[in-house]
This record gives structure tokens, sequence and C-alpha cells, in this order.
């Protein structure tokens, strides 16, 4: 079923206008015909009421439930000194079903911050389309640019992604947990000296088998595995 984001509700109706009502015409939905409706992180069946040159008004049938998918995993991601690699890991989140990606700033990353704050939208954009090709009515967030310096170990399993110093086994790892952090180094890596101090606060040295990985390649394959292996 085709899935569109609303910013505007009246009542018992949905309206779809922009971007989203080019959306709906290119796929040629017709009255009555459903579809669902993300509007503020909930999710609706709607039918097509009526459509006006600026807009599609969609009558709300029923609230659908919360996907039941509840890991909970932050990516802390160094942003790669090339964007586009930044915009591949958004949408590989979003389908592997990362809950929230904090945009970190390293030695070895891309460093203007202003830059990155101003691709907020543009990320945002992304992400929605990917959630309506994946079918994802879970919430992404993309968060503000944090420096890896302030970042800290809050969830129930830390890990690090480290090529150099991971030691132990992948099945060793506890997949039984609620919520996960996972960190991520730019292409040239991180500073041993970063790598040391990620781990005083008390991230976990993973390593991948069998070979050096991209970045993107990594914090996917991770995220994902997290998401397959973990409890619910
Ligand atoms: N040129 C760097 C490679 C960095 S790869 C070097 O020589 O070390 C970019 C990031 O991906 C790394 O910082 C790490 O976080 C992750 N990564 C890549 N391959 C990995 C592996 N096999 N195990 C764990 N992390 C890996």
């Amino acid at each position: 079923m085709h899935t569109f984001f609303s910013e505007e509700r009246r009542g018992d109706y949905l309206f779809l206008r922009d971007k989203e009502l080019k959306h709906l015409k290119v796929r040629r939905i017709e009255q009555k015909e459903k579809f669902k409706v993300i509007y503020e992180d909930r999710t609706f069946l709607c039918e097509l009421e009526r459509l006006h040159k600026d807009k599609a008004q969609c009558r709300i049938l029923e609230e659908l439930p919360q996907e039941s998918f509840q890991v909970n995993i932050t990516l802390y991601q160094a942003v790669p000194e090339n964007l586009k690699t930044f915009e591949e890991i958004i949408r590989g989140s979003v389908q592997v079903g990362v809950k929230r990606i904090v945009p970190v700033i390293s030695d070895r990353s891309f460093k203007k911050r202003e830059v990155l704050e101003r691709k907020l939208q543009r990320w945002e954009k992304i992400a929605k389309e990917e959630m309506k090709l994946s079918g994802r009515s879970l919430p992404f967030r993309i968060e503000k640019v944090e420096s890896l310096r302030v970042l800290k170990a809050e969830a129930q399993v830390n890990l690090l992604l480290d090529n150099f110093n991971g030691k132990g086994s992948i099945r060793d790892l506890n997949f039984k947990a609620q919520s996960y952090s996972v960190v991520v180094g730019p292409e040239g890596g991180f500073t041993a000296k970063e790598v040391s101090s990620l781990r005083e606060r008390g991230f976990e040295p993973v390593l991948l088998r069998p070979y050096v990985m991209r970045t993107q390649t990594a914090a996917l394959l991770m995220c994902g595995m997290i998401a397959n292996l973990s409890a619910t």
C-alpha cells in the first residue's frame, strides 16, 4: 500500500500538498482508493476524497497501530568527507531499522558544522523518501551535529566499530537489550587517541569480520545485525 506524508489535518481529513500531492498523482491514485498517511508520527488509513489542483483531501478511515519493532538503535556516524556517503548511510539506516542517527564530527571527519546544519532539511527529505520505499512508519530522527569528544555511552549496549582493536566475537555481544548505540568512524578511521577516549567512556570495541569495510558497509551491517538478532 502506498504511503504519503501530511502536514495538515482538519477534523477527519488529512491534506497532501506539493511534493506529496505530485507523488499521489504519479501513482494515479483514484477517488475512494485507500493508502497510508503519516501525520505527526502517527499512521492513518485514508481514502482519497477529492483531488484539487493544489491539494488532495484524504478522509481518515482509522488510525493504524504503531509498528511493534521497538529496538532502540542510535547510530553515531562520523560524517564522511564525501557527503553523498552520509546520505547513503541515512537511506540504509531507515531501511535496517535505526531509530536515530547523530552526525558526528571527529578528527578525520567532515568538519564544517554550519554546512552540515544546512543539510538537515535535505536529509529529512531523503529519510522520508526511504520510509515510503521501505514501508516504514516508525519515526526516524536525524539529530543535531555532535562532537565525538562529548558522546556518552547512554544506551544499555554501547559499541564502537574498531577495525584495529576490536576483539572477541559478534556472537558474544548482548542481543537481549532494548537500546544500543553504535559509533562508526569516517573514511579515514578514528585516531588512536579517539579510540582510547571512547573506550574509557564505556564504548565496547567491536571488530567485524572478515575484512576492513567502508564506513557505510560497517555501519549498516552492524545496525542490521542488531535489528535482526535482538529481542523483539
Ligand atoms: N582507513 C581506515 C579504515 C577506516 S574504515 C583504516 O585504515 O583504519 C571506516 C570506519 O568503519 C572505521 O573507523 C570503523 O568504525 C568502521 N569499520 C570498517 N571496517 C571495520 C571492521 N572490519 N570492523 C569494525 N569496524 C570497521
